[in-house]
C-alpha cells in the first residue's frame, strides 16, 4: 500500500520520540511491502519561533495532502506564559477542530512486566486493559467564555448537541464490540444539564448496540473505580474534560505517562496520532524520553488509517517483548535501576518488527 503521512515533531522531546516512530514505520514499510512517504511540517513553539503562529496554513495544506498525521508534542517553558497571545497548544485545539477529529481513542494497558514498580498492587493490575473514547471537538474547552480581562468574573460553557454525543457514543459502542462488550459511560448527570442530554443520548444510542452492556458512572465516583477496580473497565466513554482528566489518571496504571498512545479520528480514516505525554522538558535532548507511547501511536495509525491490522499488531507485539526481555527506559526503570537509552530501546523494538 501507498501512504503519504505527515510528521509534526514539536517541541521538546517531540522530534525525539516521533523520529523513532517514523523508522518503526519505516521498518513496517520494507518487512510488509508498502509505501510510506513522509513529509516534516512545522506546529507548536517551534512554529510561533519561525512563523508567529503555532499552527501555519502551509501545515494545515501539508496535512490535507496526508493520508494521517504523526505528532510528537508541543509546549515548553520558553512559550509557558498563560497570558501570551500566541500559544503552542492553540495549535492542537485548531488541528483537531480543522479536521473535526471529534473522538479521541487512548488505550491503557496494564504491562505485567511493568507492574513490580507500579503504585498500585499487582493484583489490582491484573487484566487491566481499557479504551478511552473521548470527545475532542465540543464541551467546556470549545464551549463560549469570558475571559476576565477588566472585570471580576469570567466563565466557560459546557455546550453538547444530541449529533455531538450521538457520534462519539458510535465509535464507543462499535470499538466494545471489538473487544469485551461494554461500555463505562462518564457524566455529571446529577449536577449539569449538558451531561443529564449526555447520558440521555448515550441510553438512546445504545438501543443498536443490544450486545454490548452499558454502565454510567458520574465522573467523581468514576475517579475512585478507576483504582479501585481498573480491570472491570472496558471501552470508556467520556466528554472533552472528563475524558482529558480520567484517561491522565488511568495513565498510572500503565507505568508511565512515556507507556500510552492515542488516535484523534473522525467518521472517515483520516487521523492524527500522537502520544499522550507532554513535550517533556525536563528530560530533553538527554536521550532519556521513552518512545513507546510514539511508536504505539505508529500502530494505531497502521490499524485506524490504512487498516493495516496485522502490521498493527507487529509494532505492539514488538514493543511487548522488548519490554518482556527486559529492556527499560528511565522513566519505567526500578528506581536507580539500569536503563537503556531512547536510541537502545527503539533499536530493539525495530528488531522485533
Ligand atoms: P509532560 O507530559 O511533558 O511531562 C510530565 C512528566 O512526565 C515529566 O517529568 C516528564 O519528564 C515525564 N515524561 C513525559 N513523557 C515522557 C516520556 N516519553 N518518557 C519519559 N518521561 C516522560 O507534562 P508537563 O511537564 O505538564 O508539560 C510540559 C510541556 O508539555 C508544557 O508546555 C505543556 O503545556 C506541554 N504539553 C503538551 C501536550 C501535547 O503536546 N499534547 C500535552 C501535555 C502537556
Amino acid at each position: 500500500m501507498d501512504a503519504k503521512i505527515l510528521v509534526l515533531p514539536g517541541d521538546g522531546i517531540g522530534p525525539e520520540v516521533t523520529a523513532k516512530s517514523v523508522a518503526a514505520l519505516e521498518k513496517v514499510a520494507s518487512r510488509f511491502g508498502h509505501r510510506f512517504v513522509f513529509e516534516e511540517a512545522l506546529m507548536g513553539g517551534i512554529a510561533i519561533d519561525k512563523t508567529g503562529t503555532a499552527l501555519p496554513d502551509e501545515t494545515i495544506k501539508a496535512a490535507e495532502g496526508c493520508d494521517a498525521i504523526l505528532l510528537g508534542a508541543v509546549g515548553g517553558p520558553k512559550w509557558d506564559n498563560p497570558s501570551a497571545a500566541v500559544r503552542p497548544e492553540q495549535g492542537l485545539l485548531k488541528i483537531r477542530q480543522h479536521f473535526g477529529l471529534f473522538a479521541n481513542l487512548r488505550p491503557v494497558k496494564a504491562y505485567p512486566m511493568l507492574a513490580e514498580h507500579a503504585p498500585l498492587r499487582r493484583e489490582l493490575l491484573e487484566g487491566v486493559d481499557m479504551l478511552f473514547v473521548r470527545e475532542l471537538t465540543g464541551g467546556i474547552y470549545f464551549g463560549a467564555r469570558q475571559e476576565q480581562g477588566e472585570s471580576d468574573r469570567a466563565y466557560d460553557t459546557m455546550l453538547y448537541s444530541v449529533d455531538e454525543v450521538k457520534r462519539v457514543a458510535d465509535v464507543a459502542f462499535r470499538a466494545a464490540q471489538g473487544r469485551r462488550k461494554k461500555v463505562t459511560s462518564i457524566d455529571k448527570a446529577n449536577v449539569l444539564a449538558a451531561m443529564r442530554l449526555w447520558r440521555r443520548t448515550v441510553v438512546e444510542v445504545h438501543e443498536d448496540f443490544s450486545d454490548v452492556a452499558l454502565e454510567h458512572l458520574l465522573v467523581d465516583a468514576a475517579t475512585m473505580h478507576m483504582l479501585t477496580r481498573p480491570a472491570s473497565f472496558d471501552v470508556i466513554l467520556a466528554g472533552n474534560m472528563f475524558g482529558d482528566i480520567l484517561s491522565d489518571e488511568a495513565s498510572v496504571l500503565a507505568g508511565s505517562l512515556g507507556m500510552l498512545p492515542s488516535a484523534s479520528l473522525r467518521s472517515d480514516t483520516f487521523g492524527l496520532y500522537e502520544p499522550i505525554h507532554g513535550s517533556a522538558p525536563d528530560i530533553a535532548g538527554q536521550g532519556k524520553a521513552n518512545p513507546t507511547g510514539t511508536i504505539l501511536s505508529a500502530a494505531l495509525l497502521l490499524r485506524y488509517s490504512l487498516r493495516l491490522e496485522a502490521e498493527a499488531q507487529a509494532v505492539e507485539q514488538a514493543v511487548e517483548q522488548t519490554l518482556a526481555e527486559g529492556a527499560r527506559t528511565a522513566d519505567i526503570a526500578p528506581r536507580g535501576g539500569p536503563y537503556v537509552s531512547t536510541d537502545e530501546f527503539a533499536a530493539t523494538v525495530l528488531a522485533h518488527i
